[in-house]
């Protein structure tokens, strides 16, 4: 007797496809970047098929006593996209919208981001689906060592090692190393990067990400024969990345006109004031950190901050923020991805048919990754660098980058995003295709 499926059913299939993170958005566009750089470089189809589904996921509940004595449980997430070119690497991300697909997509980009910057890392990337601008600082603390507990077994300094992300700091790595270190019984500071300089953290590690924004910035502005001082900003995000670029940004004499948060917005066309608006995020009184208040700036929505003329234009916020809705309206020269993922594919074609000169995050926002490599090899070898070597090779990394997505972009005729994710997505299948297939 023949199987016959009923009706509206699945039909039986020996080969059924992965589904598993078929529901999120961000990783259906990832999955989507990486068909289309498999046809690029012409990827050999069992390679590419592995590097479309990431090697391991976790996900965990992690119940925690609230300051008020009732239990609340949340939900966290490690995925490790790829372990072939050495331990997996990537941030941990508190935020209210984390689900797996987006920590899927993460890691996947991660992976290409380490590839096209040669570090010996895959990706990987974690979050857990809360608000931490709600939590106290006892409720952060208990969440990070309880997740920290039941994500140990996919974790180790040789397996897979966390960093800050968007909603996490220096003090979350911290609570993260303690807790690791109890577990083995020795003081661990290569378990996670992005630490405090006391506990074995890298100078420099904090202001990394902004700061290799900003050496891609310079890059791309001299190419186009902008002059630095000539030039106007809109930044998108006033957390790590996005406060960094800006003080970056004005060190050279570029002006920054506006900025926002998950607040809102504030313009300034003659300038804003970046110590004095550091100064304010900073102050004690300003319990949200936001930039909405600033005195010298009008307040503006979302919407009109990416549509702020300007010659460089910072997402340094969250995902998919220009989209096929609003990427006509972008008035910019230079698009800087210091965010992960944020210009959709349809978004990414109407760019294309403009002269906007795109530096696509996986080059962009490698500093972060970078240094976290250097604080990483200076934890194994107990031997610490100074601020100048950081930055010195910091800059000789990214601009070595930056050269090579460049040149593969001009003699392929490519965009810059084509260019820098054929880099990354080449460098581990090449190590795959020579490791071969396991058994
Ligand atoms: P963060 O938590 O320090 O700051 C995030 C900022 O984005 C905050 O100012 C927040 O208010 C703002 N924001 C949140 N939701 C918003 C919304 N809907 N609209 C406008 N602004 C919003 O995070 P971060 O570490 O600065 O990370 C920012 C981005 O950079 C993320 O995409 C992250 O993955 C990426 N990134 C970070 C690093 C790093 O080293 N921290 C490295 C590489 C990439």
């Amino acid at each position: 007797m023949s199987f016959s499926a009923p009706a509206g059913a699945l039909s039986p299939t020996k080969h059924p496809p992965v589904t598993l993170f078929s529901g999120s958005p961000t990783y259906l566009m990832a999955a989507q970047q990486l068909r289309t750089v498999a046809g690029v470089i012409d990827l050999d189809p069992g390679i590419a098929e592995r590097l479309s589904v990431p090697k391991r996921s976790l996900v965990v509940n992690i119940p925690i006593r609230m300051d008020d004595g009732a239990v609340h449980t949340f939900i966290g997430y490690r995925v490790q996209h790829s372990l072939t070119s050495g331990a997996s690497k990537g941030g941990l991300r508190y935020d209210p919208q984390v689900d797996l697909g987006e920590v899927a997509a993460l890691s996947m980009w991660m992976t290409w981001k380490c590839g096209i910057m040669n570090l010996p890392f895959g990706g990987a990337k974690g979050g857990v689906a809360c608000d931490p601008a709600v939590l106290s600082s006892g409720e952060k603390e208990r969440l990070t060592r309880r997740f920290t507990e039941e994500v140990q077994s996919i974790i180790g300094p040789r397996v897979d090692v966390m960093a800050p992300d968007m909603g996490t700091d220096e003090q979350t790595m911290a609570w993260i190393y303690d807790t690791y270190s109890m577990k083995v019984g020795y003081a661990c500071p290569e378990i996670v990067t992005g630490k405090p300089v006391e506990l074995g953290g890298c100078v420099g590690r904090r202001e990394a990400t902004g700061r290799g924004v900003v050496y891609c910035v310079r890059a791309a502005l001299e190419e186009l024969n902008i002059a630095p001082e000539q030039a106007t900003a809109v930044v998108q995000g006033f957390g790590n990345v996005g406060s960094v670029t800006c003080e970056e940004l004005h060190k050279i004499g570029t002006k920054v006109v506006a900025v926002g948060d998950r607040y809102g917005a504030i313009r300034n066309p003659k300038g804003l004031d970046v110590p004095a608006l550091l100064r304010y995020t900073a102050d004690a009184k300003n319990k949200l950190k936001t930039v909405v208040g600033f005195p010298g700036a009008e307040e503006i929505g979302p919407d009109e901050l990416l549509s702020t003329r300007c010659t460089v234009l910072v997402p340094a916020a969250m995902e998919r923020v220009i989209t096929g809705a609003n990427a006509g309206k972008l008035r910019c020269r230079v698009l800087a991805e210091a965010a992960n993922g944020p210009t959709t594919p349809d978004a990414d074609a109407i760019l294309a048919s403009s002269d906007t000169y795109i530096i696509p995050d996986v080059l962009c926002n490698a500093g972060g990754v970078t240094v976290s490599y250097f604080e990483w090899v200076q934890d194994i070898q107990q031997f610490m660098w100074s601020e100048d070597d950081v930055n010195n090779e910091l800059r000789k990394l990214m601009m070595n980058a930056f050269g090579r997505v460049r040149k593969l972009a001009k003699d392929r005729n490519l965009s810059n995003r084509m260019a820098g994710l054929s880099l990354g997505v080449q460098k581990v299948a090449t190590e795959q295709a020579k490791r071969g297939l396991f058994p």
